[in-house]
């Protein structure tokens, strides 16, 4: 092992990633994960699940290589000149690297009444879901409860309010948008996902706006409407955690700008993950986390030094009970611009006996977008045809159809 040492702070997604990538890449550092949570990295993607019951805490953990593990280790400043970091127990520890991989954090959303009246945590009750911890709390609350309010319908909200579901409570999801999951359904298909939820016993509020929690602890909608509730999950959207970045001096946007290298703005200091921003885009995604965590794993080991990352489409995949879906690229792209966009193609294909909806959007002869509801046969070659960006055979028939498919 070269002497080289890589600190890697954060010990989630993006960084198991890293680390494991780095050394099956013949990378010879040091690699040191350092984690503010008191476990080691494990996934997110799958925490509904453990909130089931279907999985436990164990079976989500993520490989790591070989890297040293400091679960339980808040990093609390940087100094990036002399290349050191310090840890909330006030020691200091030296680094050649730096890799920044801190994620994102729930956001709050303005409500009345969210918090304790001391202003020390949200109300009893309230409950956001990013960690295991929170899971436990979840988990624990939802067995004394009977009804759940979910504020938000995006990825995050849908899931959990199945999640809960699964566990026998009456959910209802508020959601200020105009259907399910705007960023990567269309209408059509955000219309076949409620009616799915609904038959898990999932109501969805659409275009709605939460405005307070009553002191019986109601959610009150904008209009004045009163949702009784045991239990309030919020899932608002992530936020990028750049604070500790900030704070050094790097350059922050949404989240810490980094450049197709990965390299945030100074030397040898990188970031990957919910908390970076590329071309403008943070992502919020497993998928992006991870292609970037390749990227500079593959740089940094030296077995491709001219690794860049030039940008990720966005992927979705769902289990709604037995409503699956996946959606990936740009899927709204006709809805956006009704009167149409030059070059633009849709293709739809709706199967109602089946209960399976396909949409295809092409820009040329180039996929850029598809949503794929109840029949996910295709979805190998989708993603394929998406990534190598390449010409498609006029009309791309095996992308719809399971007969075929190549
Ligand atoms: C319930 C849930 C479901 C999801 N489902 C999907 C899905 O279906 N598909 C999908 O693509 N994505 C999904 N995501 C998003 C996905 O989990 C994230 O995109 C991914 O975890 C990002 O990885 P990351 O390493 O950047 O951040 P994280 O996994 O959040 O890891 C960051 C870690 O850094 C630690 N940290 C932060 N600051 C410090 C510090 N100063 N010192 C030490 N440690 C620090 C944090 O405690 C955290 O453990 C889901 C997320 C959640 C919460």
């Amino acid at each position: 092992m070269s002497g080289r040492r890589i600190a890697v702070i954060g010990a989630g997604m993006a960084a198991a990633r890293f680390a494991e990538r780095y050394r099956a890449s013949g990378g010879t550092g040091r690699v040191v994960l350092y984690g503010a949570e008191p476990r080691a990295p494990y996934s997110r993607v799958l925490l509904a699940d453990v909130l089931t019951g279907r999985y436990d805490a164990e079976a989500i953990a993520l490989p790591t290589g070989d890297a040293e593990l400091r679960p339980g280790s808040e990093v609390v400043a940087l100094d990036l000149d002399a290349r050191t970091l310090t840890l909330a127990d006030g020691r200091t520890e030296h680094h050649d690297d730096l890799v920044l991989a801190t994620g994102a954090n729930p956001v709050l959303p303005p409500l009345r009444g969210l918090r304790r009246p001391d202003a020390t945590g949200l109300r009893d009750g309230v409950h956001a879901l990013r960690t295991l911890a929170d899971c436990a709390d979840l988990a624990e609350r939802a067995m004394s409860a009977e009804r759940a309010v979910v504020i938000g319908g995006g990825v995050l909200g849908v899931s959990t309010a199945r999640a809960l579901a699964a566990l026998g409570l009456r959910v209802e999801i508020v959601h200020q948008g105009p259907h399910l999951i705007e960023r990567q359904l269309d209408a059509d298909a955000a219309a076949a996902l409620r009616e799915a939820l609904r038959t898990l016993g999932v109501e969805t509020y659409l275009g709605n706006r939460a405005r307070a929690l009553t002191d019986s602890g109601e959610v009150e909608l904008a209009g004045g409407y009163r949702l009784g509730t045991d239990l309030t999950v919020l899932a608002c959207g992530v936020r990028p955690r750049t604070a500790l970045a900030h704070a050094a001096g790097l350059e922050v946007a949404a989240g810490i700008v980094v450049d197709d290298t990965l390299a945030a703005s100074a030397p040898h200091v990188y970031a990957i993950g919910d908390c970076a921003q590329h071309r403008g885009a943070v992502h919020g995604l497993a998928g992006p986390a991870w292609e970037q965590a390749d990227v500079l794993a593959a740089r940094l080991s030296g077995a491709d030094p001219d690794a860049r990352y030039t940008g990720s489409r966005p992927l979705a995949r769902l289990s709604v009970g037995p409503l699956e879906y996946a959606a990936f690229g740009e899927v709204d792209l006709d809805e956006a611009d009704p009167g149409g966009t030059p070059g633009l193609d849709v293709l739809r294909l709706t199967d109602a006996t089946r209960g399976s909806y396909k949409k295809l959007v092409l820009r040329g002869d180039r996929l850029v977008g598809a949503i794929l509801l109840g029949d996910l046969a295709t979805v190998g070659d989708l993603a394929r045809a998406l990534e190598r960006d390449a010409a498609l055979p006029d009309p791309p028939l095996h992308l719809l159809t399971t007969h075929g498919a190549r």
